[in-house]
């Protein structure tokens, strides 16, 4: 039913007092340090890497490539 739906949607942020117990990254077992990523994984949020559900972006291969040779850079 469309109402069940847009009745979830409405349900407070409870999820996020749980706190996570690691990365939301994918494979990522690391403790979170910042919006439930680990450090590393925070800067690959931020630079358009992954999504804020640890999922990758849908050009993640070109924008790692990126993300690497202008962290090599620095
Ligand atoms: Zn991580």
């Amino acid at each position: 039913m469309a109402e069940d739906k847009k009745h979830d949607k409405q349900v407070p942020n409870n999820v996020i007092q749980l706190g996570p117990t690691k990365c939301t990254a994918e494979g990522c077992s690391k403790k979170p340090a910042k919006a439930s990523f680990c450090d590393e994984h925070f800067e690959w949020f931020k630079a358009g890497l992954i999504t804020k559900e640890g999922m990758k972006a849908a050009d993640f291969e070109k924008k790692h490539y990126h993300f690497m040779r202008a962290k090599k850079a620095a």
